[in-house]
């Protein structure tokens, strides 16, 4: 199947060796396999590559965990834009825009996340919504 963060690429060259353990060496693999993983409902995912200095972080994976899927659950995923990248060596952004569905409704957004790196590997970090970009 071709990867869902739609770089054009088939999954298993794409954000898939992400999904099975493989670490992120650069913040757009991560920034695409998060993605990805939203759109497949791999919450493990996601809390494995949220930092946890994010205002999001929850100690209880648990909970956490329901909300992320029940987030996925009620969303469409039809795509990833990437606008810019500023990559350093400890901390980088990445500009995209999410093309998100609800209940009909279109959901997008438009974010700056900020990445951090933690122990040889990229962390999402947090996000900031932007428009008009
Ligand atoms: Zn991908």
């Amino acid at each position: 199947m071709s990867c869902p963060c739609q770089s054009g690429k088939e999954y298993g060259d794409c954000c898939e060796p992400y999904h099975s353990g493989q670490l992120p060496k650069v913040p757009l693999s991560l920034m695409r396999s998060r993605y990805s993983a939203y759109a497949t409902g791999l919450a493990d995912y996601i809390i494995n590559t949220t930092h946890p200095d994010n205002s999001q972080y929850l100690q209880d994976h648990k909970l956490w965990k329901k909300q992320i899927e029940g987030f996925c659950h009620q969303t469409q995923f039809l795509g990833l834009e990437i606008h810019e990248e500023v990559i350093g060596e400890k901390v980088s952004f990445v500009t995209f825009t999410a093309k998100l569905m609800q209940n009909d409704q279109d959901a997008s957004f438009t974010e700056r996340s900020r990445f951090e790196k933690g122990g040889g590997w990229w962390l999402y970090h947090s996000g900031e919504f932007k428009l008009g970009v």
